[in-house]
């Protein structure tokens, strides 16, 4: 089939990827020239396990192709995918503009019958809105139809999670619309969804806002552990162990980051208010997460005799999650912001995010390796929890440190093993661990 993808992003150019992995001939299209000019050159604009490679392979293969040209790209394909950004706006709603452009623009290129797949998280009516803008502005008298696919994939294993989804969403007008997703999905051979356009809308965000609540479910049992002296970790377990509840997500830390379930959480949470229905619950899911750093800093700040002042500050971990380059709403932003308003020189390290952060926080010391960061420190911060950082030569970060200190807001240390090398080491809701 030949497959046009707008959007070279996260979504988009994965899904164009591996859409021409399996043979079709897609054309990817993005607005900005920056980036079609990185893929032209063979270069990823974004990080993503195994995507350079993949891109490189369907590319001599001509089954994939980068343009500008969006026009063009839709006037040749029979299916067309908007993967597009929706950022989130101040008061919680997502940035439709550049769905709404897409649209714009696939009117105007609209030459025979297609069929357009939103691929973007968008609030219910959008499918709705999309076949609006593209009868209103199309130029010739053809039909099209109007599919919403949500994406589920995740950053750091998006081939993986494309090719392997748990589900396929299709949300079709009709059946014989649906059918022709299902083809292009089926050697996939992955369990499918087949329903009306709103709901496959909806499951979108009622899955993410439930991802999302469950983190925030372990937090505040988290900080309840924290105060009664249990340790969240084993309570966790515990509790996953029950095929009702399952482990995923149940993790206590900083909280939820990252350019899906933050954004996604407050437009469920405005769709809600714009309906009339208080969605009391998800408003307490936002606010626990809300809290997560700030209870995090304030306890830092404790254990540094009450002032970041002139301390030095190791931070490791910057991006959002394990795996990706993604700065969007990363617990990092608010902990190095803090921690430099409040005074401190901050030196950091990231396996892959350094270059995103330093267009954010130029100030900020960027080191070579976790070593470089701990080095003369008077605490140690740890804020995603790549691989890398579990194995760690704890002696030696302890030896080139200034004050034994570590702050893990990802719980990925054992207390009882570095209370026996002598760190003061805190995490989240297990006892803290006090140095003897
Ligand atoms: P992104 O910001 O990484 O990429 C979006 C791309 O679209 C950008 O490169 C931008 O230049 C391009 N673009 C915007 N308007 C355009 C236009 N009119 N014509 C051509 N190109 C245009 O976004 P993303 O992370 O890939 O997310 C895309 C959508 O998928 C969002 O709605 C997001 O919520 C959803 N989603 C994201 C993820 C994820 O993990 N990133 C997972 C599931 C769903």
């Amino acid at each position: 089939m030949n497959l046009c993808v707008i959007g070279t992003g996260y979504v988009g150019l994965v899904t164009g990827c591996v859409f021409s992995d399996l043979g079709n001939e897609v054309v990817c299209v993005d607005k900005d020239a920056d980036k079609i000019a990185m893929l032209e050159r063979g270069e990823m604009p974004i990080y993503e396990p195994g995507l350079e490679e993949l891109a490189r392979r369907n590319v001599e293969d001509r089954r994939l192709f980068f343009t500008q040209n969006l026009h063009k790209a839709v006037e040749h394909s029979d299916v067309v995918f908007i993967c597009v950004g929706t950022p989130p706006l101040e008061n919680g709603d997502p940035d439709m503009r550049y769905v709404e452009e897409a649209a714009k623009g696939i009117a105007g290129a609209l030459n025979r019958y297609k069929v357009i797949v939103n691929k973007s998280t968008v609030p219910v009516g959008t499918g709705n809105r999309v076949r609006e803008i593209i009868d209103r502005h199309k130029r010739h008298d053809v039909d099209f139809d109007v599919v919403s696919n949500p994406e589920f994939l995740r950053e750091g294993s998006a081939i993986k999670d494309t090719l392997e989804p748990d589900r396929i969403v299709i949300g079709a007008p009709s059946q014989v619309v649906a059918m022709k997703l299902l083809e292009l999905y089926a050697p996939l051979e992955r369990p499918m969804i087949i329903t009306d356009v709103a709901s496959a809308e909806m499951i979108k965000y009622a899955s993410n806002a439930f991802l999302a609540t469950k983190i925030s479910f372990a937090n505040s049992i988290a900080n309840i552990c924290e105060a009664v002296g249990a340790d969240v970790v084993q309570v966790i377990k515990g509790m996953g162990m029950d095929n009702r509840i399952g482990p995923a997500f149940l993790n206590a830390g900083l909280g939820y980051g990252g350019s899906c379930f933050p954004k996604d959480s407050s437009a469920l949470a405005r769709t809600a208010e714009k309906v009339g229905y208080d969605f009391k619950l998800l408003k307490a899911v936002m606010e626990v997460n809300k809290e997560q750093p700030v209870r995090f800093l304030d306890r830092l700040k404790t254990a540094m005799s009450g002032s970041f002042e002139g301390k030095i500050v190791g931070v490791l971990g910057l991006a959002f999650k394990p795996n990706t380059d993604d700065m969007r709403d990363a617990k990092s932003l608010e902990i190095i912001a803090n921690l430099l308003a409040g005074g401190a020189s901050v030196k950091a390290y990231d396996p892959i995010a350094i270059e995103n952060t330093r267009r954010i926080f130029p100030q900020v010391c960027y080191m070579h390796n976790a070593y470089q960061a701990a080095e003369g420190a008077d605490a140690l911060v740890i804020v995603t929890e790549w691989n890398e950082f579990k194995l760690l030569n704890m002696e030696r970060i302890k030896a080139s440190m200034n004050v034994p200190l570590i702050f893990d807001g990802r719980n990925i240390y054992d207390p009882a093993k570095l209370r026996r090398l002598g760190f003061e080491y805190h995490c989240v809701g297990r006892p803290s661990a006090p140095l003897k």
